[in-house]
């Protein structure tokens, strides 16, 4: 019963509804006519008969008569009376046994329960709600965020404008709420004012709509707004505190990034100071085949590896990990001890052969800007040619044919990056580009995250996902506000020195052992160390900067408890 005034609500609220309402009392007033020029004619035939009746037993007669009770004790004696008698019967047999129930049903029950079905989508939040999440436009990168949010038990709401989608939604147990994404309401009715984030990720025009109505409610609440121009970005950073996310763009630089190409250098993917966080791969050169502890990185270029990338996945790395021939090194450096990586591995060179570029889209395109800037030369298939960067080194045709792969130099190329938005053709090609060649580096893009394993298992190197990159690039800035998330999985953080920890050298007391984190720099009022060496005493005053997935990050949090959580000045490096 509590939810009547919103059934009523709903019920009253919708223009059809409100017809059907109209519908019953039109009928209704036509049978109370009807019933009413009965007992008028009654009366008319029972003068002329000679008999004499109330009003009130006229109308008496005609219900009695018209639902066919006819208890008998009122009756015409004349012919023209019984007719009358049965007129009145028969079309209160239509009226009420046929009409009635119909109309009821159509216009009245059948209304209600839909009312009541659709007065299940919640049209706004409770106001103790705060902190929460806002999600604008389902898709793969909302589910991903909204799996991960629930994960980290932070609550999220999603605006969902379609009534049908938001009852599914709401029926499968998600968080939705019914309104239309262009209504100051909607998000007044969705909390942004107390929200600590909204992340609108429907097309830029929509987002940026979006963002500016959102900006009438609240002017703080940051917004994660995806966009796929230059324009979209610069239009949508007007809403003032609006992140924008070029996810094709940053998805096509992740891929180039791994590629072994021509080249062994390491690629800066952030920094804090003057400490570098770079990927590297190691391919051909004389790392393979090591141990992180025989390979002795730290000791030769003072550089420390704070995770590995192993086929897609990253793994923590630790004295005994393997360097595998397609590892990708997560190096942490100064930009010296960068440069003399680049030195001792440019000479390791891989292959110098067109790495091949499958779709020239977003990512595609993004992805060939990228290899163009580290000189590795490319070929690129799509079948619409007119979506080439440079049409000299594009191959038109369909990927899926096996002779346009090999026209395109599939048997040569070092390696190949599968960068259409379509999974299943993704998987595809990875499965036939295995095939054709076990020894090449096959890097494949996936939109969803539930097919990253798929394509993993169909051969793929290194498998980035669309999904993940948006979602993770959302969560992290709720996780902390100090935490700055350089690649997918691996997080920098920055606390000040536990007191448990001053005095003491980073050898005795084992943070890397005990929680997973690796100790990247050490800030103090006097300047940034950076990679510290293991047995120097660590200072009162001053922060620790740690590298870590999200588990060592939590292991630290709990084990050290440090009292202050900074804000970093991490830097990504996107373009
Ligand atoms: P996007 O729309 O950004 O995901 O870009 C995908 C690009 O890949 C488009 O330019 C498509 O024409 C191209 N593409 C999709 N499937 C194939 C295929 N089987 N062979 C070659 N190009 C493809």
């Amino acid at each position: 019963m509590k939810f009547l005034p919103a059934i009523l609500v709903t019920l009253l609220m919708d223009r059809g509804s409100r017809g059907n309402l109209w519908m019953l009392l039109r009928f209704c007033t036509l049978l109370l006519a009807m019933m009413v020029l009965y007992t008028v004619l009654f009366h008319i035939l029972m003068v002329w008969e000679g008999q004499d009746h109330s009003w009130i037993s006229g109308m008496y007669w005609v219900v009695t008569t018209m639902t066919t009770l006819g208890f008998g004790d009122i009756t015409f004696k004349s012919d023209i009376g019984r007719i009358y008698s049965i007129i009145v019967m028969f079309s209160g047999v239509f009226m009420l046994l046929v009409m009635l129930p119909f109309t009821f049903i159509e216009f009245l029950y059948a209304p209600w329960m839909k009312a009541q079905s659709n007065a299940r989508a919640p049209r706004e939040v409770s106001p103790h709600l705060r902190g929460h999440v806002i999600i604008v436009n389902h898709g793969p990168v909302a589910e991903t965020l909204i799996e991960q949010l629930t994960g980290q038990q932070v609550p999220y709401v999603l605006i969902v404008p379609e009534l049908p989608d938001a009852l599914r939604m709401h029926d499968l147990g998600l968080s939705v709420l019914h309104g239309m994404v262009d209504d100051p309401h909607t998000y007044r009715n969705a909390g942004a004012e107390r929200a600590a984030l909204l992340a609108t990720l429907g097309s830029e025009l929509v987002n940026t709509n979006i963002a500016f109505t959102v900006r009438e409610i609240s002017e703080k609440v940051p917004i994660f707004a995806t966009a796929r121009s230059d324009t979209a970005e610069e239009v949508l950073r007007r809403a003032g505190e609006t992140q924008v996310l070029r996810l094709g763009r940053m998805l096509g630089m992740g891929m180039a990034r791994r590629t072994h190409g021509g080249d062994n250098l390491a690629h800066v993917v952030g920094s804090f100071g003057d400490l570098l966080v770079a990927e590297a791969a190691v391919h051909r050169t004389p790392l393979v085949g090591k141990t992180l502890r025989g390979a002795r990185l730290r000791e030769h270029l003072g550089v420390a590896i704070a995770c590995v990338w192993e086929r897609g996945k990253m793994q923590t790395a630790g004295p005994d990990t393997r360097i595998e021939e397609h590892t990708i090194l997560v190096v942490i450096a100064t930009r010296a001890q960068l440069d003399a990586w680049d030195e001792t591995f440019c000479i390791y060179n891989a292959n110098p052969d067109p790495v091949l570029v499958i779709g020239s889209g977003r990512v595609g395109r993004s992805a060939i800007r990228h290899l163009t800037t580290r000189r590795i030369a490319y070929r690129v298939i799509d079948t619409q040619p007119q979506r080439a960067l440079d049409p000299a080194y594009m191959i038109e045709g369909d990927a899926t044919d096996r002779a346009v792969l090999e026209r395109a130099g599939i048997m040569q190329a070092p390696t190949v990056l599968i960068t259409t938005h379509d999974d299943d053709t993704n998987i595809f090609l990875t499965i036939l580009c295995r095939a054709l060649r076990p020894d090449m580096q096959i890097i494949s893009r996936v939109t969803r995250d539930r097919n990253v394993n798929t394509v993993d298992r169909a051969g793929a190197d290194c498998v980035l996902s669309y999904a993940s990159l948006g979602a993770n690039a959302i969560s992290n800035h709720l996780r902390h506000t100090n935490v700055l998330m350089l690649t997918e999985g691996l997080s920098l953080i920055r606390v000040k020195i536990p007191p448990e920890l001053v005095g003491r050298t980073l050898k005795d007391s084992n943070v890397r052992a005990q929680t997973g984190c690796l100790v990247v720099a050490i800030d103090t009022p006097t300047g940034t160390q950076a990679l510290p060496p293991p047995d120097q005493p660590l200072p009162a005053d001053g922060d620790l900067l740690l590298v870590g997935d999200e588990d060592a990050e939590n292991r630290f949090l709990v084990r050290y408890r440090p009292t202050e959580r900074h804000t970093g000045a991490w830097k990504r490096t996107e373009s």
